[in-house]
């Protein structure tokens, strides 16, 4: 089964499509990586997943990349003795160290290291930024704040502090569990959320080993203000709007999105855009016309991938949803515009083999008109770097490890398959050609360009580029 298109589909997973059936209609649609977000999932829910999507594989045919997104630190407040309370603008509102239920006037904080690290200025937003604060007073047992936008504030509603360092390693115990038993499911990727500096990531990367990547959610002002140094050790990123919207002013968030894509596209590294892409869609069945633009923006800036969280998780349509998603992706990529802007923003290579070689077979293969650039990979890093280039014909990657084969289904362009390595160069081509026409790239008398390191099976050797003939 041949995607139309390079952009990579992302579908969360949640109680509308929980069931085997129901993702093996979302990868039908178009879902080429399963996003199982640990803020809702039980490690039952999890492994039951991975299953299904596992099973899903042999039944399609198709490695299919599996994305375990970890809570982090979501910070809450206490609960209330009547549930809620209606907070007005310019009341003041304490949040403490004491446990006992709130009222109108207060409530518990329980996290002691934040009331530790609030200062006076610092602002609060509550459930999403629906209710702001702002901190007149702090010590370390109890914070004072007024009301700048009024709500209702309920039971262990979510708080974000975009002002303040939050103290905390961004793995909490709960992710460090939820790491461990999505490892041992053999999830392919990891999402690290609420990631503040580049030690965050070390500290997750540093535990999975080379079990899975490991990529950085970029949400939190701190981000931000580290992006290159976070970057640098992420496998991957994702523009998280959602949280990025509540503690940046939105208005910020497209040019971020375009600064996080940009950077990631220079590193070679992938970026998904996520959050709110077609959110009309979890009730609708059509999305509107803002929500299309906005899923086109994401395409024309070369995204690896596209985002859907509640659409497909929680909505009422998320077949029509990724299906949507699908067809967008399928259009946009052919809008003239497209190959134009792509091509405008490609990096420069670096000075490696591995990029040299990269740069040269897009260019024979755009210049000739070949009809796939066949990566022969153990790693993926030859396949990644060959994506970096944005080529216009597709990559086929081959390889013989089935966990790089999943891993790559996230990249941008990239069509894997396991196989056995190559014995020789003549057998390398020969297989090359075959597979290529098997999975729909190449007809008899069209010619591929292959790339390959010899001697083979020795990762990151990537040294030979060869065209090569489909036999008729
Ligand atoms: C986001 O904030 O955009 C996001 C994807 O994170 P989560 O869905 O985990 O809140």
């Amino acid at each position: 089964m041949r995607r139309l298109r390079r952009c990579k589909i992302v579908a969360t997973l949640g109680p509308a499509t929980a069931q085997r059936s129901a993702i093996g209609d979302l990868f039908r649609a178009g879902a080429d990586v399963f996003r199982i977000n640990m803020s809702h999932a039980s490690h039952d829910d999890m492994r039951e997943r991975v299953l299904a999507i596992r099973s899903l594989e042999q039944e399609f045919g198709r490695p299919i990349a599996i994305l375990l997104d970890l809570q982090g630190p979501k910070l809450r407040v206490g609960l209330f003795k009547d549930g809620a309370v209606e907070l007005k603008r310019g009341d003041i509102f304490v949040f403490d160290s004491d446990p006992t239920p709130g009222d109108a006037s207060r409530v518990h904080l329980p996290h002691p290291e934040i009331l530790e690290a609030l200062r006076p200025g610092h602002n609060m937003l509550v459930d999403d930024g629906k209710v702001r604060l702002h901190i007149t007073e702090a010590s370390p047992k109890r914070a004072v704040a007024v009301v700048d936008v009024a709500g209702r504030v309920s039971n262990r509603k979510g708080v974000s502090l975009p002002d303040t360092e939050i103290p905390l390693a961004s793995m909490t115990p709960k992710d460090h569990a939820d790491l461990l038993a999505g490892l041992e499911a053999g999830v392919d990727w990891v999402a690290v959320s609420f990631v503040q500096r580049a030690e965050d990531v070390v500290e997750v990367k540093k535990i999975v080993g080379n079990r899975a990547l490991v990529l950085a959610k970029i949400e939190k002002p701190q981000a931000i203000t580290r992006l290159e140094e976070i970057m640098e050790v992420s496998d991957a990123f994702m523009v998280a709007r959602g949280d990025l919207g509540v503690e940046m002013p939105l208005e910020k968030v497209p040019g971020l999105q375009k600064r996080i894509t940009r950077i990631a596209r220079r590193l070679g590294k992938p970026v998904i855009v996520a959050t709110q892409m077609l959110e009309s869609m979890i009730a609708l069945p059509v999305p509107t016309r803002a929500e299309v633009s906005d899923v086109a923006a994401a395409l024309f800036e070369g995204a690896d991938a596209i985002m859907l969280s509640a659409e497909s998780a929680s909505g009422r349509y998320p077949i029509e949803a990724v299906a949507t998603m699908n067809k967008i992706a399928e259009e946009v990529e052919h809008d003239s515009f497209y190959r134009q802007i792509l091509n405008a923003q490609r990096p420069a290579p670096e000075a490696t083999v591995a990029d040299a070689i990269a740069t040269a077979a897009r260019d024979v293969a755009e210049t000739l008109d070949l009809k796939a650039i066949v990566a022969w990979t153990s790693s993926g890093s030859t396949a990644f770097r060959i994506s970096r280039e944005r080529p216009e014909p597709p990559v086929l990657a081959l390889t013989p490890n089935r966990d790089t084969a999943r891993r790559l289904a996230l990249i941008w362009g990239v069509h894997a398959v396991v196989t056995d390595d190559a014995q020789d160069v003549d057998d390398m081509a020969a297989r090359a050609c075959v597979i290529a026409a098997a999975e729909g790239f190449a007809s008899p008398g069209e010619r591929i360009i292959i790339v390959a390191g010899v001697p083979f099976g020795s990762p990151g050797a990537t040294n030979m580029v060869r065209i090569a003939y489909i036999e008729k």
